[in-house]
């Protein structure tokens, strides 16, 4: 109730919930006292948490940030969803997002863009800003993210909160409103990495309904979070330093990486030398995956249709037309385009195989060291409306996290400071299934 009566006081101004679900969360709160009366509590139960409106969630409107599914209300619960709902946790709402989470600001949602609350003139990152900024406005100790090029990590900086990417294949992708499907993956955002571990802990794990879900034990995540750090190898791409990075930026990191020099850890430069590769090829994958996905929004079957129909053509043509925004329209474009006849071994495929360089890049990596640390992002929040009329400049703000994706590893971004009064965030990659370690690595800065 408390937080319900905080969402009510500073939702209007801020714009993180597309739906409050507040009498479906007194009920499950009221479930969550009866179970610990009973004894009978779960990992998460009585624990309050929203989900981000790309999680399908059962007889509750699940939009995506667009016109397209605005009418939509789920049939069924996406895995991770059930997960929370099984281990006790009180859903509040359905949060604020990019457009299919399509952009890195949230200004591309069809319910207005979310307001960052250190300074309501910046935005809160995308794609997920809804998440990250209630958690950080304490709307909600604990919110879901999806990233596909950055937006866990990137909204996670600029909000001063913490967020946690997982290797592709460890949170079921089921009933998660699929973008890009070979990049997309669910995650924790959180003040905390201790709280992200209890959150991926509930998360986490085999699921039979995703077939790319990876069947492997779940370690538990808090139980290595104050490991000593001691002989830690850690890896400095110098591609992550260079003349794109603000300064206040680049001491924040180097503050961060001198007391794990103290905590025991030894640190090395290294190089990711395709790393400039990643965000041409992520612009030709992620489209390509993405005009493919939303084909199934045709007007037909479900989401918005267009008024009055002259024909089937029309039909689809005017419910696509105006059901996506521009953003969406323009990666569609792409998409097609690149997978075209004429276009596919220029673009799509040439992208595969960088793709696969910059995968191979990290894997050398990772036989020198345990960890790769740099920045989340080269700037702080950025006022709205400063790169929304340009595209590329949009893309670039996911320059340092969209190779995660691309090779899919896990990262993080953890607050380590502030430039010119707003967060900055650090992120710590790993290699496959490193989730543990990186907890870890973030747990003993905070
Ligand atoms: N900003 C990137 C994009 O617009 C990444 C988004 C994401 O991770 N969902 O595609």
């Amino acid at each position: 109730q408390a937080l319900l009566a905080r969402i009510r006081q500073h939702n209007p101004q801020l714009n993180c919930f597309i739906t409050v679900t507040e009498e479906q969360a007194l009920e499950q709160a009221r479930a969550a006292d009866a179970a610990i009366a009973r004894g009978a509590a779960g990992a998460l139960t009585g624990v309050p948490i929203a989900q981000k409106d790309i999680f399908c969630t059962k007889g509750v409107k699940t939009s995506c940030g667009s016109k397209m599914l605005d009418n939509f209300i789920a049939p069924y619960d996406a895995t991770v969803v059930e997960r929370f709902n099984q281990a006790g946790a009180v859903m509040l709402g359905k949060l604020n997002m990019d457009e299919f989470a399509m952009g890195s600001s949230n200004e591309t949602s069809y319910y207005g863009p979310v307001k960052n609350p250190w300074d309501t003139e910046t935005v809160p990152g995308g794609s997920s800003g809804g998440s990250a900024a209630s958690v950080a406005a304490r709307l909600v100790p604990g919110a879901t993210g999806t990233d596909t090029g950055g937006s866990i990590r990137q909204p996670a900086s600029f909000c001063g909160i913490t967020g946690l990417k997982p290797t592709y294949g460890l949170v079921s992708r089921w009933g998660m409103i699929a973008f890009a499907s070979s990049l997309d993956q669910g995650g924790p955002m959180a003040r905390t990495a201790e709280d992200c571990a209890l959150m991926l802990q509930v998360m986490a794990g085999f699921d039979d309904k995703d077939s790319t879900s990876v069947d492997r034990p779940v370690p538990d995540y808090s139980a290595s979070l104050n490991d000593s750090l001691e002989g830690l190898r850690i890896g400095l791409p110098k591609e992550f330093f260079d003349e794109g990075l603000d300064s206040d930026i680049a001491r924040l990191i180097d503050d961060a990486v001198a007391e794990y020099r103290r905590l025991g850890a030894n640190v090395k430069e290294i190089s990711l030398p395709n790393m400039k590769l990643s965000v041409p090829a992520y612009y030709v994958v992620a489209p390509a995956e993405c005009s493919s996905n939303l084909a199934r929004y045709d007007g037909v079957r479900f989401g918005y249709r267009c008024k009055e129909p002259k024909d089937l053509h029309d039909l689809y043509t005017r419910s696509r037309g105006e059901g996506f925004g521009a953003e969406v329209k323009r990666r569609i474009l792409i998409g097609t385009y690149v997978l075209s006849a004429g276009y596919y071994d220029a673009y799509y495929l040439k992208a595969q195989k960088v793709r696969r360089l910059i995968s191979e890049d990290f894997k050398r990596a990772f036989r020198e060291v345990d960890v790769i640390i740099g920045p989340t992002s080269p700037s702080v929040a950025f006022r709205f409306g400063e790169k929304s009329a340009d595209p590329i400049a949009m893309y670039l703000s996911d320059i340092y996290t969209i190779a995660v994706n691309l090779a899919g590893l896990p990262g993080m971004s953890v607050p380590v400071g502030f430039s010119k009064g707003l967060p900055v965030g650090m992120q710590i990659i790993g290699d496959y299934f490193s989730e543990a370690r990186l907890l870890n690595v973030a747990h003993r800065y905070q």
